[in-house]
């Protein structure tokens, strides 16, 4: 029996994902010039909506570019795909492109954005592994500088991520930790990163170009009420290796513990009890349906 084919929303209408397709002309192709999010349902509800759209318009607005729909309409186009496919539990991709232009790269010349929204499964974690904890490795590449390419705006400029990528799958480890422009710790490959030490949760401050992750800024909130202390810092490299607990948080990742980073096993190689604790927050929340937007 063939499987029923997805359905892809572009510019208000549905392709099935075989004929889903773009101009070669279009500049999120041709520069990667445009923004996206990457969101999940679960359960019929999806997770931080309104959060993701705030964030998507937030990244619009620094490149300016000028969503051609309001925030509203967004979050319907991102409902009824969901209710179109069918679905409850997705992955979702929501992106604007700064749309049709000329080989030039004068966003001047685009006069319409495209709106994408996919609704697929993501898996980019084996799910033992990620139970476990992950092997990560820091690699050479380095995040852009605060006046470089801003990893806070959530762009569709997704090389220095990607060459982080490479490095860690040549290392052979699960999982790639990148430094700001300063050599600080800023982050995952496309997730942000804690550690535990004496029972203090730090993370990296964004300044270090770390994109502000929704799924960081729940887990600060939820560690808060558990009544720990958490900290942005800058923190060094080698203040990884001497963490009691780390972990990995993003919407695609969730929450990965970290076993160990360039060979250093992280105390005993197992999740951590406060990884562990903040793990079960986010299963309640995923549940919570006043933590998102019911699909029906
Ligand atoms: N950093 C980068 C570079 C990312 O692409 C992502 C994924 N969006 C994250 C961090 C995690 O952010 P969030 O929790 O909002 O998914």
């Amino acid at each position: 029996m063939s499987e029923k084919e997805l359905l892809i929303y572009i510019d208000g209408k549905f392709y099935p994902k075989s004929q889903a397709k773009i101009s070669v002309y279009d500049h999120g192709l041709l520069y990667g010039d445009g923004v996206f999010e990457g969101i999940r349902a679960y359960n019929g509800i999806v997770f931080k909506l309104k959060e993701h759209i705030d964030r998507l318009y937030s990244s619009a607005h620094a490149i300016l570019l000028q969503i051609p729909l309001i925030k509203e309409e967004v979050m319907k186009a991102v409902i009824e795909t969901l209710k179109t496919n069918d679905l409850t539990n997705a992955y979702i991709r929501l992106i604007v492109t700064r749309g049709v232009g000329d080989l030039g790269l004068d966003p001047r010349k685009c006069p319409k954005p495209t709106v994408i929204v996919i609704t697929d499964t993501i898996k980019i974690m084996d799910p033992k592994v990620k139970e476990e904890g992950v092997k990560a490795v820091i690699v050479w590449v380095r995040r852009d500088a605060m006046d470089a390419t801003p990893r806070n705006v959530k762009s569709l400029n997704y090389l220095n991520p990607v060459l982080g990528k490479i490095e860690a799958n040549l290392a052979g480890a699960d999982e790639g930790i990148c430094l700001g422009a300063d050599g600080s710790v800023c982050e995952g490959i496309a997730e942000n990163i804690f550690i535990v030490k004496d029972g203090v949760i730090y993370t990296p401050t964004t300044c270090t170009g770390a994109l502000p992750g929704i799924t960081r800024k729940e887990v600060i909130k939820w560690a808060r009420q558990l009544n720990y202390q958490v900290v942005e810092k800058i923190i060094a490299p080698s203040e990884l290796f001497d963490a009691d607990e780390a972990f990995f948080t993003g919407t695609a990742a969730e929450i990965v513990p970290i076993r160990e980073i360039n060979d250093r096993i992280i105390r005993d190689g197992k999740p951590g009890p406060i990884t562990r604790r903040l793990m079960e927050e986010f299963q309640k929340a995923i549940k919570n349906p006043n933590e998102g937007t019911p699909i029906h």
